[in-house]
């Protein structure tokens, strides 16, 4: 994720797409840039930082009037943070400047055949060889050159084009990555999102996957892929600056939930190629010569790690260790060179698994990191870096990047069973149906409203108990904490077997049961689970499979998930506990984008 702006009008100033683009920072900002056409020639200004730091380099250009401009706030992808890598990136000859969202999955093999025909290249971003493609495409004729470059591109974009000999025009073009154009009879001014763009209309097209934009002062055409015309309708939107930075939803919390199948989508993007995954960044590592996986995660982290010991456990004959960093510093484990140690932090900089692999590098361990921001330090001291490519999250409790986390989970997981030689049909189908997942995630979200009526019942409880086996026993852990988390409830999260050994005192008709029932292999066992609660009055939630009738004449209240293989559900169910969680904590009144005593970043032991 990132910002973009784009804006064509003769009353531009260079502090109008600055301003602009400070709209979009909560999107990216390990580092921005400015392009814009003056005096005929393109101009480029970048800085690694936050967008003041830019600002403050550029201060004598602010009140300038420029002719055209775009500007981009970066949430590195491809390419470490800092100047060189930062957008806008140009062509050989300096007259074209792009702007870019996303990931170009075939950049290597662009980069390379562009190289052949002489093009020199100053950044490690997939992002640069776009505008080399449209220098080669060009001739005389800009939007023709950027429909004939997006052709060779595979993967995800949303782009903004300017270029010297055209300086009263941008092109943009979208697939998969967001782009809003903001219509006004004296400029266009084009935008990740409607933030930077209500200041000036509330009138606004949003661009569709495949279509490709061409602004002018006050006049907008956009175009299919193949050159058809098309009528996009004008929106008219009421929304406040505040409210379009949340995308309409009242907290970022919520936002980002409903960005999940887009993070899905993002996270497998790049890393698939003929049908079968292919992880580029661990396209070195030989996962037939490891003996053992050791997995270090605090948090939700922990929780997604300890999904994939499970997964990579059951699936191939590798022995698979999770410990919670702040305890594995402090042991002696048996960690040594035939140990690959895999480390999940979002922000990359949490100080206990910091240590962590320190300790595992120490021991001759190499390590892999799954995180979400690039160049974070976790990512500087491992071997290999695999990005969640979430965008920021706002929130502080972690949603769309624990569903981010469990997607990197599954396709490395998939990249060991394939190379362990434990590959099958099973796998096959976890495979196919983990792509199709944005779209039955779209579905799971519609039932946002149903869970605040059920949230409504549970909101007035002191305790929750959230029980699960196998696959659900991370979901239910995820699910306490959740809870916890931002509605302060007391919220325990237990494996089902262990009720019997203590925690089951606890049950009675206000202590209520969330238990995570689908219909996978151990489905008997945990509707036993489920009964031996009821029979202590507790009320029960069950989170199961659709249809699932059998549960539902047992449990008080019945959540469904699409039917999926059973390693898919803590992917699908997650969304539910999320929800969950978000209702009751804003039906008790807690922002839950603020948890009192948590930071998102925790760079304390
Ligand atoms: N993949 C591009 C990069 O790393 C764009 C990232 C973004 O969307 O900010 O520069």
């Amino acid at each position: 994720m990132c910002g973009i702006v784009g804006i064509v009008s003769d009353e531009v100033k260079t502090a109008d797409i600055i301003d602009s683009l400070k709209k979009l920072e909560y999107r990216g900002y390990d580092s921005s840039g400015i392009a814009f056409v003056r005096g005929g020639k393109i101009e480029v200004y970048k800085s690694v930082g936050k967008i003041e730091v830019l600002k403050n380099s550029i201060k004598d250009l602010l009140e300038k009037k420029i002719e055209v401009g775009i500007a981009h706030t970066r949430w590195a992808t491809h390419g470490q943070p800092n100047d060189v890598n930062a957008h806008p990136h140009t062509d050989c000859t300096g007259k074209i400047a792009v702007v870019h969202n996303g990931i170009i999955e075939n950049f290597r093999e662009l980069r390379s055949m562009l190289e052949a025909l002489g093009h020199k290249f100053k950044s490690d971003t997939d992002t640069e060889v776009i505008a080399h493609l449209i220098e080669e495409e060009y001739s005389g004729d800009l939007f023709d050159a950027v429909m004939k470059a997006i052709r060779k591109l595979d993967g995800a974009y949303a782009i903004g084009v300017i270029h010297s000999n055209h300086p009263d025009i941008i092109i943009a073009a979208r697939k998969g990555s967001p782009l809003v154009i903001g219509l006004r009879d004296d400029m266009s001014i084009l935008a990740s999102d409607v933030t930077p763009i209500i200041r000036y209309t509330k009138d606004v097209i949003f661009l569709e996957d495949g279509d490709v934009a061409f602004l002018k002062k006050g006049r907008v055409e956009v175009y299919r892929a193949n050159g058809e015309k098309i009528d996009r309708k004008v929106q008219h939107i009421d929304w406040d600056e505040l409210a379009a930075e949340k995308g309409g939803y009242d907290h970022f919390m919520m936002k980002e939930i409903m960005e999940e199948p887009m993070v899905i989508s993002s996270a497998i993007t790049g890393r698939v190629k003929a049908g079968k995954v292919d992880i580029p960044e661990v396209r070195e590592i030989d996962f037939s010569k490891i003996r053992r996986i050791n997995l270090v995660a605090c948090g939700t982290s922990y929780h997604a790690a300890l999904f994939f010991k499970y997964f990579v456990e059951f699936h191939t004959d590798l022995d698979v260790l999770v410990e919670v960093s702040s305890e594995f510093r402090y042991r002696k484990p048996h960690v040594d060179k035939d140990t690959l140690t895999i480390a999940i932090s979002q922000s990359g900089e949490t100080a206990d698994t910091l240590e962590s692999i320190r300790l595992a590098k120490r021991l001759g361990s190499s390590i892999i990191t799954i995180t979400n921001v690039v160049g974070s330090t976790i990512t500087r001291e491992s071997d290999v870096s695999i990005m969640m490519n979430s965008g920021p999250e706002i929130g502080v409790a972690a949603t769309k990047t624990y569903v981010a986390q469990l997607t990197v989970l599954l396709l490395l997981g998939l990249e060991i069973i394939q190379q362990r030689g434990f590959w099958a049909g099973r796998h096959e189908k976890i495979f196919d149906t983990l792509l199709r997942l944005p779209e039955v995630f779209s579905s799971i979200l519609d039932f946002s409203d149903k869970i605040k009526e059920i949230a409504k019942e549970f909101k007035g409880y002191d305790h929750f108990m959230y029980i699960g086996r196998g696959y659900g026993y991370p979901t239910a852990l995820e699910g306490a904490l959740k809870l916890k988390e931002i509605s302060y409830i007391h919220a325990e999260g237990y494996p089902a077997g262990e009720l019997k050994h203590g925690p089951i005192a606890l049950l009675d008709e206000n202590f209520p049961v969330f238990a995570i029932v689908p219909q996978d292999s151990l489905y008997q066992k945990m509707r036993s689970n489920v009964m031996e609660c009821k029979a202590r009055n507790a009320k029960i939630i069950a989170l199961t499979t659709s249809e699932n009738s059998d549960i539902s004449s047992i449990a008080d209240i019945i959540l469904e998930v699409p039917r999926v293989p059973e390693e898919l559900y803590p992917l699908v169910m997650s969304p539910i506990i999320q929800l969950f969680a978000y209702h009751v904590a804003v039906l008790k009144g807690h922002d839950p984008d603020k948890p009192r005593n948590l930071a998102k970043s925790v760079t304390v032991e």
